[in-house]
């Protein structure tokens, strides 16, 4: 998440705070649904869940929930991303090793290669891979019959895959960005674990800076913990949870200082825009995909920057954010 500074130990502690059962998954309730309806008819006829791609920005829940389909359905979880899928013999190899029932998540999956991405058509659709062994004169074709499995597949980017690959998933389902309602039951629920003495006010404070994702509102629940270890408040109220906030640079919509830059930028450099993503990217140095996955997605959510085929421009909302007179922005 953007400015996250999570060690591997902190995401390590997202771990334990994942839930388990559909039932414990906050919000969504669309998805949930329809996710429960695909869940029961499977088992209802002992069979295994059709495969399923999982959309939206991180943070929102895309991994837990394929954890949460591995465990409702009875199988074992294997979790791997598709850049860590780099020959198509990594991606066999993994396929030939499930056992009916078990459910295969690849993260990121627009990024799959061509060579591994043609190995998944046949797998997912009539469960055998035809896998080329050896090169040139000694290349022979193998063909091998997979157990029943799930493919369960997750991107931040779901325009970028393939009509083939896409074509062979059951089931489509999209995240939306979380209510404060949600994400301060999320909360309230990771403050138990971590026996935080958390009122419901101070939740929903904390949740209506999470820019309506859970892993910001973790991210910044293990913050607030950290203040309070050293305050040792008895119990932690809104008036903590703002402290925390400035000390953080989180403002009251929940941006931190690079959202802050990016719109400043616009504004001052670019009278407002249209601006490309590269630009902006070299400017404040960092990656574009990281400001493409990680900032642009709720900067445009709550309407602060519009996206144009020239460019990303600051809309009105945004430049009264930064205190411009709205007829005055062409001219900033
Ligand atoms: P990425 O694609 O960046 O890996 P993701 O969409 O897979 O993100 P997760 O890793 O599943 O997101 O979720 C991030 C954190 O938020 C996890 O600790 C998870 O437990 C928590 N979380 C996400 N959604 C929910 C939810 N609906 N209820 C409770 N906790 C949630």
């Amino acid at each position: 998440m953007a400015g996250s500074t999570d060690s591997s130990k902190e995401i390590e502690s997202e771990e334990w705070i994942r839930p388990e059962t559909l039932a414990e998954f906050v919000g969504q309730p669309k998805l949930r649904e329809r996710l429960g309806v695909a869940l029961q008819a499977a088992k209802a006829r002992s069979e295994t869940l059709d495969h399923v791609l999982f959309s939206g920005p991180p943070g929102l829940g895309k991994t837990t929930l394929a954890a949460i389909l591995a465990r409702e359905m009875g199988g074992r979880f294997h979790s791997t991303s598709a850049p860590a899928l780099t020959k198509p013999g990594d991606l066999a190899r993994i396929l030939t090793l499930l056992e009916e029932g078990d459910i295969l998540f690849i993260d990121e999956i627009h990024r799959l290669q061509r060579n591994c991405e043609e190995i998944l058509y046949s797998a997912m659709e009539d469960g055998f891979i035809d896998f080329i062994l050896g090169e040139g004169m000694s290349a022979r074709s193998v063909k091998l019959h997979l157990k029943p499995f799930t493919l369960v597949g997750a991107t931040t980017r779901s325009g970028m895959l393939s009509a083939p690959l896409r074509a062979r998933f059951g089931l489509h389902l999209k995240l939306d960005f979380y209510d404060e309602e949600s994400l301060a039951t999320i909360v309230l629920r990771a403050a138990r674990i971590y026996e935080l003495q958390l009122s419901q006010t101070a939740a929903s404070l904390l949740a209506s800076r999470s820019r309506m994702t859970p892993r910001e509102s973790l991210r910044l629940l293990r913050r607030v913990r950290d203040y309070a270890t050293l305050a040792r408040p008895q119990s932690i109220e809104p008036g903590f949870i703002e402290q925390c906030m400035t000390s953080l640079g989180i403002d009251t919509l929940g941006l931190n200082e690079t959202d802050r830059h990016i719109l400043h930028l616009m504004a001052e450099r670019y009278r407002g825009g249209p601006v490309g993503l590269r630009t902006i990217a070299a400017l404040i140095d960092e990656e574009e995909r990281t400001i493409e996955e990680n900032h642009e997605p709720f900067l445009l959510r709550i309407g602060l920057i519009e996206k144009t085929p020239q460019g990303r421009v600051l809309s009105a909302s945004g430049r009264r954010y930064l205190g411009l007179d709205p007829l005055d922005a062409a001219t900033v």
